[in-house]
């Protein structure tokens, strides 16, 4: 594949010349590493057991080793690659923080403005009932719960830094719009901009319901940009190879939120039924997105690709002939006759897992790889990369869950060889073998689940001898998350709110902006 872009950019070198060349950068090598190679903090390793975790022949499967670190005693268990790369390119992360601001509620509104004028005190005593009112004050608080899988390529920097760091761009866009997430405070209903419409009679055009399910999503998209753009900022200070994928879950507002930008997957196993919350981002399944972005910005290409697809790769013996292809508009196919430029190397070429864009990446939506080119060439990849997740989210409040109900988030190395019902089935096979409130339960569940995808040592091949068949050679890393406490805890707490609590339209612009503090470049306290 390499020696074949290799030739297509070396026939068009000339035409290089005459193209914007992209600004010198600092080598990362030598650069400070931004993080050291690492595992997920909640396994406990020692230097000497990530060092055995990363044995590529014996392929450990690494599991915490206090299940009841994790949020629910969830279940997680990892395995590396069988050569692929030297380290686990995988890495994981889950934590549960809470955004909060000083409760206000009439009464108390009430009560101060009277402590201040009208109760007969002296000052100092007034100062004193406001010192221990201030200390007392309850708290509004949201609280959420996260789970992350990133998948890494071309180095762990990317993956490391996102798990250690994305949590708290979602916490921070969270607490931008904290006025309006809370619960709905005397001054939010008597103030002026807000209510559901105010178009009519107030003189004001009409503004659009926003809930704070629309919130929360916009909190999660700008997380996700963020996360890319601090990459690349301080990659040009730092030492952060690589890109990754990003799979989140963040249990909120009765809700689930599953947060996608990537080929990881999500899988909700309810009733024993497998059912999908997420889609796999791949060149193929994007392929369209990414044609179009040639057609508007051709130079994109280099003058070496071209955008169209063909069902295969066209040589100068069809010059002149009918071939079939399709185009950012098209799921079908249709004839055209083939001229020179047909003859570049397809923007997107090869089929299934082979699938590349630019004849280099497999992946198409995630973080990090600011200065990915093609071979030998000044071509980047960038441009069709994007951060941007698809957001899929399920009311938690809607239905009752059970023991046996769980949700299952993993990297492509398990679901390149397990389908969504097989995995749900060896989870729950697992789950019987032990007591509901075990904590060591989905940890084991997720042991039996990595264990099936990476199979055996059968000769110089790893395979799964239950259905004789190849073994996933793929880092895999994998979630088993119960889903019965979210809802049992959400019930219970009256801090956490419903989703009937709607965000009614306001001034939004104004007031966001007015409560938003400038963000350092790293979040990490
Ligand atoms: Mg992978």
């Amino acid at each position: 594949m390499i020696s074949r872009v290799r030739n297509v950019v070396n026939s068009v070198m000339g035409g290089l010349a005459a193209l914007p060349q992209p600004p010198e950068r600092p080598q990362p090598d030598d650069l400070e590493l931004k993080y050291p190679y690492c595992r997920p903090e909640f396994l406990q390793l020692s230097q000497d057991e990530i060092q055995v975790s990363a044995d590529h022949v014996s392929r450990p499967i690494m599991v915490p080793r206090e299940p009841n670190r994790l949020p629910w005693s969830a279940g997680y268990a990892e395995v590396i690659n069988a050569g692929k790369s030297p380290r686990n390119e995988d890495q994981a992360a889950t934590t549960q923080l809470s955004i909060s601001r000083p409760a206000r509620t009439p009464n108390r509104n009430t009560n101060k403005a009277n402590n201040k004028g009208n109760n007969g005190n002296s000052g100092e005593d007034n100062l004193q009932q406001e010192a221990m009112a201030e200390e007392t004050e309850e708290m509004d608080e949201l609280h959420f719960t996260y789970f992350g899988v990133f998948d890494g390529h071309a180095g762990t920097g990317a993956a490391i830094m996102a798990s250690r760091t994305l949590h708290y761009h979602i916490r921070d866009k969270m607490a931008e719009v904290s006025e309006l997430l809370l619960p709905v405070t005397y001054e939010d209903q008597n103030h002026p901009g807000t209510g559901s419409n105010h178009g009519s009679g107030s003189g004001k055009p009409s503004s659009k319901v926003i809930t704070k399910e629309h919130l929360i999503i916009g909190a999660l998209e700008r997380s996700f940009c963020e996360m890319d753009s601090q990459i690349e900022r301080e990659r040009l200070t730092f030492r952060i190879t690589g890109g990754c994928t990003a799979l989140v879950a963040v249990f909120v507002l009765g809700k689930l939120f599953l947060v996608n930008a990537g080929d990881s997957r999500a899988v909700l196993c309810r009733n024993g039924e497998a059912i999908p919350m997420s889609r796999d981002f791949t060149p193929e399944s994007e392929r369209q997105r990414l044609q179009y972005l040639a057609h508007l910005h051709p130079h994109l290409l280099y003058n070496e690709f071209t955008a169209l697809e063909f069902p295969r790769r066209l040589h100068k013996t069809d010059l002149g002939k009918q071939t079939l292809y399709r185009d950012h508009t098209m799921t079908g196919w249709a004839p055209k006759t083939v001229t020179e430029d047909d003859l570049k190397f397809p923007l997107i070429f090869g089929e299934g897992k082979r699938c590349r864009v630019l004849a280099t990446i497999g992946v198409t939506r995630g973080f990090g790889d600011h200065d990915l080119r093609v071979y030998d060439s000044h071509c980047l990849i960038k441009p069709f990369l994007t951060a941007a997740p698809e957001i899929q989210t399920y009311d938690m409040m809607e239905q009752r869950f059970g023991e046996d109900d769980f949700l299952i988030m993993a990297s492509d190395g398990l679901w390149d060889v397990v389908a969504n019902q097989d995995a749900c089935n060896v989870v729950l096979d697992a789950l019987t073998q032990f007591h509901p409130q075990d904590p060591n339960r989905y940890t084991s569940a997720a042991q039996e689940l990595v264990m099936h995808a990476r199979g055996t040592l059968q000769g110089k091949g790893w395979r799964r001898p239950a259905e004789d068949k190849p073994a996933s050679g793929d880092d895999i890393t994998a979630f088993i998350i119960p889903m019965y406490h979210y809802g049992n805890q959400h019930l219970s707490s009256p801090t956490l709110l419903s989703e009937s609590e709607e965000s009614s339209t306001r001034e939004m612009e104004t007031e966001t902006e007015a409560e938003a503090d400038p963000r350092p470049d790293s979040l990490e306290p």
